[in-house]
């Protein structure tokens, strides 16, 4: 099966504490069992080595994006499933990297701002209403949803393995996973 897989980009976009890592995680796990090839690349670990020294300025989110999606398009099409986790707040952007990797299934996870403050998974909305952080993404900086994703995971009315149940239900309609036998 691994010889002969199709290779594609799964992007998750959306709010920090929405859920893009917990449900990219979940679904790696389940690939992983398939015996799929694949790699993951998540926001935070990118901007420690790919993309470190980029701040959070528009264009610097923009070169983030453009270098992930670099990556991933080498990937995908030497036929590895490659999972991206990150923010990537501008839709523009997002659209250049579909166009370029073309095997691209974008995942809008999604929960209300108040949600994602709530569960402050990284103490990051504190800091951001405190001011320590600036141009917060949702608090003082923009987000720009989706205006067509594959998947809309919505984190505040689903549970994980709904969301990541789509996602999979998704990748085979499309013809990237063999069908499985589960309903
Ligand atoms: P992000 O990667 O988008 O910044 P995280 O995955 O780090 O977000 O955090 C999301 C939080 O939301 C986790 O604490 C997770 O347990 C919780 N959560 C609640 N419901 C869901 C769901 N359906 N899918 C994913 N995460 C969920």
């Amino acid at each position: 099966m691994s010889s002969q897989q199709r290779g594609v980009t799964i992007w998750f976009t959306g709010l920090s504490g929405a859920g893009k890592t917990t449900i990219n995680d979940a679904l790696t796990k389940e690939l992983r069992d398939r015996n799929l090839k694949l790699e993951v690349l998540d926001g935070d670990i990118v901007r420690t080595n790919l993309t470190k020294g980029l701040g959070f300025s528009k264009e610097d989110r923009d070169e983030n994006v453009r270098r992930i999606g670099f990556v991933s398009n080498l990937l995908t099409r030497n036929g590895v499933i490659v999972l991206v986790a990150a923010i990537s707040p501008y839709r523009a952007i997002r659209e250049e990297v579909r166009d370029r990797i073309g095997d691209f299934v974008e995942v809008y996870v999604s929960a209300p701002v108040e949600v994602c403050e709530q569960r402050d998974v990284k103490g990051l909305y504190a800091k951001a209403r405190s001011g320590e952080i600036k141009q917060f993404t949702g608090i003082s900086d923009p987000y720009e949803p989706p205006s067509n994703p594959e998947v809309n995971c919505e984190t505040h009315k689903e549970t994980l393995q709904e969301s990541v149940n789509k996602v999979i239900a998704k990748l085979e309609e499309m013809g990237y996973l063999p069908a499985s036998v589960v309903a």
